[in-house]
């Protein structure tokens, strides 16, 4: 049995309607192959913290300083977490609270913006976040962004072209950063052209932090005055937030998050976030880390020996984003395709044209066990599903090959 079907069976009992729909997705998870570069599968303790009674807890504020009585287990819960992920980065501050990657980075920015401010990222166009300026998102409504993009040829970021956009533009901050960038950000050119401007650095490491936790790519602690990250990708962790800092910007940012843009923190979420610090910092982790690495660049050597023209030649990390185009069909085309044979993934911008291309990662297949002889057999299932492949025969391929790397045990 599945370590997870216990309290599900328990949930059966009351609400079967629902416990059908827990079920169908934990089938789903199971019996495809999840390759969404932002999702991962979390340990069975991670989950059980989620499931937890601090789900049940108010705790506005910070621990020492609540608003509500009864606190000291939350208390207990964030300082935990406060002092692992400390540890983890080797940042002077943590914040755990923020509910996303999307809350932390509107934090960072009310931390150190004013609306109407300027700011340098990553165009969407090229990889940037919806919260690197979008103009459907608040931060392309309230702040005025400009774009840097990646070079069409190679794919990699033009940082001439950085330093040229900070000068012409003088932003109050420089967000690093990107929802699909397979190569591993200079850290310390960003840091200088910041500094050449007098701009704030934000290093919105949403993507990277697991991949930083196990010594497996460079870390922006040390270069960016504020480090904004998801803890539920590569890291493993459950849904949510955090902010590293130096000691200067630790009380601006925690009023940031709390009062400024949220209510009561997730203590159930903060607790998860604090057992999956606690994984990351063993040696399992970093041998993890590093394998989704080899995957990635395994991945994305049979991808190219398969016809897909791979962005920027290959991978630093869990993150491939390839054109289809050479296969004979677009990034949508091949999304649905590879979806129909249960290979699930996204599609992308590409660096040059309006075509788009396809984005997957890594870090969940890894965590499955998966190595790179399986990295070579996903790519021959990628080829067959785009060149004509039987589809009910390629989808039970797929179940063959996921059926031995179960994510949460038989
Ligand atoms: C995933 C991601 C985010 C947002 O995370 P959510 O938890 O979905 O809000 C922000 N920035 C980058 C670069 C990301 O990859």
């Amino acid at each position: 049995m599945s370590v997870i079907t216990q309290p599900l069976d328990l949930l059966r009992q009351q609400d079967p309607q629902m416990a059908d729909v827990l079920d169908g997705e934990r089938q789903r998870q199971a019996t495809g192959l999840q390759l969404i570069a932002a999702e991962n599968f979390t340990s069975a303790a991670v989950l059980t913290a989620l499931g937890s009674e601090l789900a049940n807890k108010y705790a506005e504020g910070y621990p020492g300083a609540r608003h509500h009585g009864g606190c000291e287990y939350a208390d207990l819960a964030e300082q935990i977490a406060v002092e692992r992920a400390r540890a983890l980065f080797g940042a002077e501050h943590a914040n755990v609270q923020p509910h996303s990657g999307s809350a932390a980075v509107l934090a960072a920015y009310a931390a150190l913006l004013r609306p109407g401010d300027t700011v340098l990222a990553m165009a969407l166009t090229s990889g940037g976040h919806l919260t690197h300026g979008s103009p459907a998102n608040f931060s392309g409504r309230w702040f005025d962004f400009v774009g840097y993009g990646v070079d069409a040829a190679t794919g990699l970021i033009d940082y001439a072209r950085v330093q040229r956009l900070a000068h012409e533009h003088r932003p109050k901050a420089i967000v690093c950063g990107s929802i699909s960038y397979p190569r591993h950000p200079e850290y310390s050119v960003f840091r200088e052209i910041a500094d050449e401007v007098g701009a704030f650095l934000i290093a919105d490491a949403s993507h990277p932090i697991g991949l930083v936790a196990g010594g497996a790519a460079p870390s922006p602690v040390p270069y960016a005055d504020i480090v904004v990250a998801t803890t539920h990708k590569v890291l493993r962790g459950p849904r949510g937030g955090m902010i590293l800092c130096g000691s200067e910007f630790a009380e601006r940012i925690d009023r940031a998050v709390f009062p400024f843009t949220q209510g009561g923190p997730q203590m159930h979420s903060i607790a998860a976030k604090a057992v999956a610090f606690g994984e990351a910092a063993g040696p399992a982790f970093t041998s993890y880390a590093h394998r989704v690495v080899a995957n990635g660049r395994a991945l994305a050597d049979a991808l190219a020996a398969g016809g897909f023209a791979i962005t920027t030649g290959g991978t630093d990390t869990h993150l491939i984003t390839a054109d289809p185009a050479p296969l004979g069909v677009d990034g949508a085309g091949a999304r649905g395709r590879l979806a129909a044979a249960g290979i699930v993934l996204d599609t992308c911008a590409l660096p040059y044209g309006d075509q788009r291309g396809i984005r997957l990662g890594t870090a969940a297949v890894t965590t499955q066990g998966m190595g790179e002889a399986e990295m070579g057999r996903i790519a021959e299932l990628f080829t067959a599903a785009l060149t004509g492949g039987e589809p009910t025969k390629i989808r039970s391929d797929v179940n063959e090959l996921v059926v031995s790397f179960p994510p949460y045990g038989v």
